[in-house]
């Protein structure tokens, strides 16, 4: 289908963003990759009168890392992602969260601001960005502002970003340790039926610490407290796992829809958590 009329507006800095999105209030919108805005418009399922591309928002590029902390710009694609060595090096777990995003034209395009702003369930960056503990960084018209991300996502497509905000980057203290991201899809480019973002630090033999997320399991990414801690002071022996699993499952909420019912998307959430946290461990 073709999208309803919109104008299209390109400024060259954040002033500018901020200045068109007071002016237009609702009827705007900001756009960086589009893959998932553009397919909204084609739909009629969004309507943008005005179309705020950020792609000459130079601030908004780049990654920069200082030591163990990570700081990526929201313009940053996931192709940026896995094509950044010491970022592979430093966070290893985005490069494998990146990987399992749909195909690689869209990762060529699809930016890491977009995808944690966009509030889709089915995104795999807001899992991750939970289990990583991350800060999502704020612009509007009353300056600057930071938001946990573990606080960000309030209901499918409602963030606390407020409309005149910009997300100009996500940053976090990079975990040592064990990680896993890993997905179930019904085919290459999907979106999850159900994934897990896991890292896991070891001490002693034992888990330290764990921070487990998981995606498209309810209508926000859910991180689980109670999962984490059921692998704490634990050998992460099948038991731990059975626990951490079912506290999961207590948190999550799935609800029907063509990817299956709640039973079967309860059973693929169980089966991929215990595969990254046995993977988790295994690296840990
Ligand atoms: C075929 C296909 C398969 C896909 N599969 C997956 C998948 O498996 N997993 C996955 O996670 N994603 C998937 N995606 C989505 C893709 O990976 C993008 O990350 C996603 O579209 C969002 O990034 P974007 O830059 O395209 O955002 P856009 O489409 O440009 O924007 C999305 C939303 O976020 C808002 N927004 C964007 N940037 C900002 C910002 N800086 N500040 C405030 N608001 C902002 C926009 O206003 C819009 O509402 C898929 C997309 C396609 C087309």
């Amino acid at each position: 289908m073709i999208p309803a009329p919109f104008d299209y507006h390109r400024p060259s800095d954040l002033k500018g963003v901020l200045a068109l999105l007071q002016e237009h209030g609702d009827e705007a919108r900001v756009i960086a990759g589009g893959h998932s805005l553009i397919p909204m418009m084609k739909l009629r399922m969004a309507e943008v009168p005005h179309l705020i591309d950020l792609q000459s928002i130079d601030s908004l590029k780049g990654i920069s890392i200082a030591g163990t902390k990570v700081t990526i710009g929201a313009l940053v694609t996931q192709h940026d992602i896995i094509d950044h060595p010491e970022l592979g090096r430093v966070a290893p777990i985005l490069k494998e969260t990146s990987l399992q995003i749909a195909d690689p034209q869209v990762r060529y395009m699809g930016t890491v601001g977009g995808n944690v702003a966009n509030g889709d369930p089915g995104n795999d960056m807001p899992g991750l960005m939970q289990c990583l503990d991350a800060t999502i960084h704020l612009i509007g018209p009353n300056g600057t502002r930071e938001v946990a991300a573990r606080d960000y996502y309030e209901a499918a497509y409602m963030t606390a970003r407020d409309d005149g905000e910009v997300l100009t980057a996500i940053s976090f203290d990079a975990p040592a340790g064990g990680y896993a991201y890993e997905k179930q899809k019904r085919k290459i480019g999907d979106y999850a039926t159900a994934a897990a973002a896991v890292t896991i630090q070891k001490a002693g033999g034992k888990v330290a610490s764990a921070s487990i997320a998981m995606t498209n399991l309810s209508d926000t990414p859910v991180w689980s407290e109670a999962a984490g801690a059921a692998l704490e002071g634990t050998t992460c022996d099948a038991a731990a796992i059975k626990a951490a699993v079912a506290a999961m499952l207590d948190d999550i909420d799935p609800t029907e829809d063509n990817r299956g019912p709640v039973a079967f998307k309860r059973h693929v959430a169980g089966i991929i958590l215990t595969r990254a946290i046995t993977r988790a461990w295994d690296r840990a």
